[in-house]
């Protein structure tokens, strides 16, 4: 089973790429999504951040209430910790146990979407490493457009996060996202034929 590691900024086209993979055949694991699952109803996930940041943090359905949460962490660097603390190697140890089941289930491509795929030391779990990278103005006018945030919001997101000269450097594979839909389809649908062709050698 081959494992693609697939990472890039804030939408350069990450969830995109991970789709159009989907439709060709591989399987997705969307790292955000585990990460959610860890604290899902009836888990010890659940139960730890509770136990850490108090009742005030569920809903009237016993469900964690991000919003609670994340304005109990905005701004709070060590109550961020201690969260990332209960998430992260639940979320680790989860995809790992979903990577098993793949592999026992004789899958063959599995695209891992992780935004900190390197930063998180994700990146071992990985046989190849695609990074996605669009310019800042079309990450600006896409995000524009798509999530309503300002302008400002976007480049200061942008600058909180690795420069794409850093993510380049560990990539494998370059997928250049400035162009049209197509475009990208046409750059994937290149790149899964030279890993079949691979895989069937
Ligand atoms: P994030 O890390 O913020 O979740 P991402 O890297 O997963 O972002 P996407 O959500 O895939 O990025 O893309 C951001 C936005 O840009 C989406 O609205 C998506 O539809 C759009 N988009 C991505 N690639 C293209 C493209 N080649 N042509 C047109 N729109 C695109």
């Amino acid at each position: 089973m081959k494992i693609i590691g697939l990472t890039g900024g804030i939408g350069s086209g990450k969830s995109t790429a991970a789709q159009i993979l989907a439709e060709l055949g591989a399987k997705v694991i969307d790292a955000d999504k585990v990460a959610h699952e860890v604290f899902s109803p009836g888990t010890e996930g659940l139960q730890k951040v509770v136990e850490t940041f108090g009742e005030g943090v569920l809903d009237s359905n016993g469900k964690i209430d991000r919003k609670k949460l994340g304005e109990i962490v905005f701004n709070n660097p060590s109550a961020l910790s201690i969260l990332n603390g209960i998430i992260h190697p639940r979320a680790y140890e989860l995809t790992k146990s979903r990577l098993d089941e793949f592999s026992k289930q004789g899958v063959e491509v599995v695209v891992l979407e992780v935004i900190l795929l390197v930063e998180a030391g994700w990146d071992h779990l990985a046989d190849e490493i695609w990074v996605t990278v669009a310019t800042e103005d079309t990450v600006i006018n896409r995000l524009q457009k798509s999530r309503g945030l300002t302008k400002e919001e976007i480049i200061t997101r942008i600058h909180a996060q690795t420069p794409n000269e850093e993510r380049i450097k560990y990539a494998d594979v370059v997928i250049e996202n400035d162009g049209s839909y197509e475009e990208l389809e046409a750059k994937l649908n290149e790149l899964w034929s030279r890993i079949r062709d691979k895989n069937s050698a």
